[in-house]
């Protein structure tokens, strides 16, 4: 398994909030807050939900393909809700919000 720093060699630190809500984001909507050790994937906070997650990485990789020094995505589940119908969609929504300093970047010492 590949950990995050041997995937993104070029970024010395991150900063990741991940919200997993129905319907829009409020000012206190809680979030889980992530640093250098972002997991590849999160998993939808529904609890009805089954196999919603959100895929972190890719995200991060198209920042650092152009260098971003902050990122921002929103994406609906992709999962459903456990019922007697499996064909309910999940309706949370992922929102990924982050901020990347890259080592090139890095004021350098002294
Ligand atoms: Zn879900």
């Amino acid at each position: 398994m590949t950990s995050f720093a041997e995937r993104f060699p070029e970024i010395s630190d991150i900063r990741v909030k991940v919200f997993s809500v129905r319907g829009a984001i409020a000012p206190r909507t809680p979030f889980r807050e992530f640093g250098f050790s972002v997991p590849e994937y999160v998993e939808c906070s529904n609890p009805r939900c089954k196999n919603g997650r959100f895929r972190i990485w890719p995200v991060i990789a198209m920042a650092c393909s152009r260098v971003d020094v902050t990122f921002h995505k929103s994406s609906v589940c992709n999962g459903n809700e456990r019922s007697r119908n499996p064909r309910i969609p999940c309706l949370y929504t992922f929102t990924i919000e982050g901020e990347i300093t890259y080592k090139s970047n890095e004021p350098k010492p002294g």
